[in-house]
């Protein structure tokens, strides 16, 4: 459900209407839109509140981003109990804010909190503050396209005491920080190097939320990627060493079929995949196209007949895709997430040597193309789709 305490507790649950203001004394200038990198720069304010086991959700706050007082023997410091979401809003064409489908990461965020055993809480409530906290730092929402302020909902274990256990204190904290396309240049498609040495995620682990311990266990092997020249790390997971995730993106792949109809694979949420409002999108769309409910851009008529995508939640491994490689199978590969929307990937590294998939003129392949066109299109208000860009 959504997570609220009622009928589990008598103590308060979270609440928006409770909510107070502390505007910011000084505003800080907004940097010129093409120094902000992806998340190096906050807005003005955050928005704060505490959950303590005796009195439950203390009234929200928002006011001057700035430090929040940890003491050094809470959870969070020594056992890493960490959850968080990453959403973006955008203004749309009439001037209004909006956000993408931002039920989805409220949903993820409860059962990212439920996984770390941490106190549970409403994720209306939740939302609404964003909301609350987007409008007073409007400012910061950038009006250009391909740029939007990234909502940083975050929870995390205050408990004080070195007992090993669930954390029955917490602090939520919401940050806002405006961006620009994650890669510079989108023209360049991402390299990623396939690793299965060390892996992200493994059954009935916690693969499939969102928890900060999944990205830090991440980041040697990451570095190591980056020494040797790929930009992210493509996940492995298995002794068939089956294709899981690049960096902070999920994966999809188009193969040629025998047919000439087109399969847009991705991995099915097995427990090990976060499930990406990106790729939820991704496949709704691609299923759309093909049933005729619309069209996407770029993908109308080709030889008399539409594209027919076959978008399929299937394991996939490395060897598959060296074989679809040397056959010629492989039209493109990309990855989908909040941060970059959809990036092409354009190399993957593997045992000492360079797996080339296509390469497409702008970066992004047809399929690619059309769909990052239509999410974004969606997303910053230009189309409407179902009910996926509001606030
Ligand atoms: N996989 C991982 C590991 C991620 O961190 C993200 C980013 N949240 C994604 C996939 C993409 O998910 P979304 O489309 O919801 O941003």
């Amino acid at each position: 459900g959504n997570g609220t305490l009622e009928g589990i507790s008598r103590v308060a649950d979270l609440d928006a209407s409770k909510l107070t203001i502390t505007l910011s004394k000084t505003l800080k200038p907004i940097p010129h839109h093409e120094t902000m990198m992806f998340g190096n720069i906050m807005s003005d304010h955050m928005l704060v509140a505490e959950f303590d086991p005796e009195i439950g959700w203390s009234s929200p706050e928002i006011k001057p981003r700035g430090p929040l007082s940890i003491d050094p023997a809470s959870s969070c410091v020594q056992y890493g109990t960490t959850v968080f979401e990453g959403m973006k809003a955008y203004i749309g064409p009439d001037g209004e804010p909006r956000l993408f489908r931002p039920d989805m990461n409220m949903a993820r965020l409860a059962r990212s909190a439920e996984r770390m055993a941490l106190p549970p809480f409403n994720t209306d409530q939740v939302l609404a503050l964003i909301k609350q906290l987007i409008i007073v730092d409007r400012r910061w929402i950038p009006l250009f396209s391909g740029y939007s302020l990234y909502v940083r909902p975050t929870i995390t274990g205050t408990q004080i005491g070195f007992s090993v256990g669930a954390s029955d204190h917490a602090t939520l904290c919401i940050m806002l920080s405006p961006g620009g396309p994650y890669f510079r240049s989108n023209a360049k498609p991402t390299s990623v190097l396939a690793v299965s040495e060390t892996v992200r995620a493994w059954p009935g682990g916690t693969g499939g939320h969102k928890v900060a311990l999944n990205y830090s266990a991440g980041f040697l092997p990451l570095r190591a990627a980056q020494k040797q020249g790929y930009d992210q790390v493509l996940w492995l997971l298995g002794d068939d060493m089956k294709v899981t995730e690049a960096g902070a993106m999920n994966v999809f792949v188009v193969v040629a079929r025998d047919d000439g109809d087109i399969d847009l694979l991705t991995p099915p949420l097995d427990g090990t995949i976060l499930p990406g409002v990106t790729r939820d999108s991704v496949l709704a769309l691609a299923k759309a196209h093909t049933a005729g409910e619309t069209t996407l851009p770029g993908l109308e008529i080709q030889n008399s007949q539409r594209v027919r995508l076959h978008a399929q939640e299937r394991s996939f491994t490395m060897a598959e895709m060296v074989q679809w490689s040397t056959e010629g199978k492989i039209l493109e590969a990309f990855g989908a997430g909040t941060a970059v929307v959809i990036a092409s990937i354009g190399k993957i590294g593997w045992k000492g040597e360079d797996l080339d998939l296509p390469v497409h003129e702008g970066g992004l392949g047809p399929i690619a193309k059309a769909l990052r066109t239509r999410i974004l299109d969606i997303q910053e208000g230009r189309e409407i789709w179902k009910n996926w860009s509001i606030l």
